[in-house]
């Protein structure tokens, strides 16, 4: 057994005196948040790294989505096709802002949503989708556009798993008509905590400008019910730091990616997800899909890794749609396929400093209770 807890993930740091360095100036200026000039510095990098023409940083990746959703003023009550096989951060949003959830099935080769499930459950309430790139794995972007346009729907990506990705060499969160990204400590790319915004229409910088600082317009005006959502001075310097090292975390995480495909794939009844031939890959996931064929069931795998102090989790599982806060009070397509992937999906540990030989004590774990 290991004597150190391996849990699904360890965040990225920067080094210790480069970020004590790095913060100093706070201490002259005292301006600590609202807007300050590293969170200007940081929005312009960021737009740069994940090519994408405006972006908004918020204080978290779920309060990003819930005012990228804001911005677009649907009338309450309105519908929004969206997956259940998601972070309940993503359901949420869609609820929080007095709209209703329709809960489109997703596809079992990727666990994204199901493009061609998506027209049936469009009605005369619906006014936009929500669509998540899970683990990274880019949507059928080029159907659901051609959908959202048919329909005068908008898109929302919750593109919080895909920082970095780009789709046929176009960043991923340049796609629909907002992209939301998260920077949880938990995330590929951190800033302890915080998110963003991306989008194209400038309209929308403005709006997101208001609605992150209480709908604020001037001294005297206040012309919008917003939110504060504001990233303050010490996390975006946290993300200027953890930025410049990140091209070391992710090919940290490639190693180990790489690792276990090979011996995932070795195994009967494990299974990989397919890759998008035309996206890049970040590397913030490791999904298994553990079927009984293979002579464990996820669960028993799930605990045996336990015993042996690893904690794999199990992203998706429940649905969102099963959560006893959204449970039989909205509609939406028979979502048989994504109740299959919650039922046997794996997410193993994975990050830049877990290190080939705790990968291979995992992998180790395993095969010992396969057939
Ligand atoms: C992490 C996450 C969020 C929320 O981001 P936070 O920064 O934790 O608020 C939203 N959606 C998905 C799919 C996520 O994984």
């Amino acid at each position: 057994m290991l004597d150190k807890k391996i849990l699904v993930t360890q965040s990225s740091m920067p080094p210790y005196e480069e970020y004590i360095e790095a913060i100093k100036p706070l201490w002259d200026s005292h301006w600590l948040t609202n807007m300050g000039v590293y969170h200007k510095e940081l929005e312009k990098q960021l737009k740069e790294y994940l090519d994408v023409e405006e972006l908004s940083l918020m204080v978290n990746g779920h309060m990003a989505l819930e005012l990228a959703i804001q911005a677009f003023e649907f009338p309450e009550g309105a519908e929004v096709i969206t997956t259940p096989f998601t972070f309940v951060s993503t359901t949420h949003a869609i609820v929080r802002n007095h709209l209703q959830p329709v809960f489109c099935d997703v596809k079992l080769s990727d666990g994204t949503i199901d493009e061609t499930k998506i027209e049936d459950l469009i009605t005369e309430k619906t006014v936009a989708i929500v669509p998540v790139h899970v683990y990274g794995n880019v949507c059928n972007v080029e159907e659901i556009q051609r959908i959202a346009d048919k329909y005068n729907l908008k898109v929302i990506y919750d593109s919080a798993h895909a920082f970095g990705v780009k789709y046929k060499g176009r960043g991923i969160g340049s796609f629909g008509d907002a992209s939301i990204f998260s920077f949880h400590a938990t995330k590929v790319f951190n800033t302890v905590e915080g998110g963003a915004v991306a989008f194209s229409d400038h309209k929308i910088y403005e709006k997101l400008y208001n609605l992150k600082n209480f709908g604020i317009r001037g001294e005297e005006l206040v012309s919008d019910i917003g939110a504060n959502a504001k990233m303050n001075e010490f996390c975006a310097i946290m993300g200027i730091c953890n930025l410049k090292h990140l091209n070391t975390v992710l090919a940290g995480r490639k190693e180990i990616y790489d690792f276990y495909r090979e011996e995932i794939s070795e195994i009967d009844g494990i299974f990989l997800l397919d890759e998008n031939v035309n996206a890049t890959r970040n590397y913030a996931y490791f999904p298994v899909l553990i079927k009984e064929e293979c002579g464990m069931s996820r669960d028993e795998v799930f605990e045996r890794l336990r015993e042996n102090n690893i904690f794999a989790r199990k992203y998706f599982y429940p649905l969102t749609a099963d959560q006893a806060c959204f449970k039989n009070k909205y509609r939406g397509a028979n979502i048989i396929n994504a109740r299959e992937m919650a039922q046997h999906i794996l997410i193993l540990p994975m990050y830049a400093e877990l290190g080939i030989k705790v990968a291979g004590r995992i992998i180790k774990i395993i095969k010992q209770g396969v057939n």
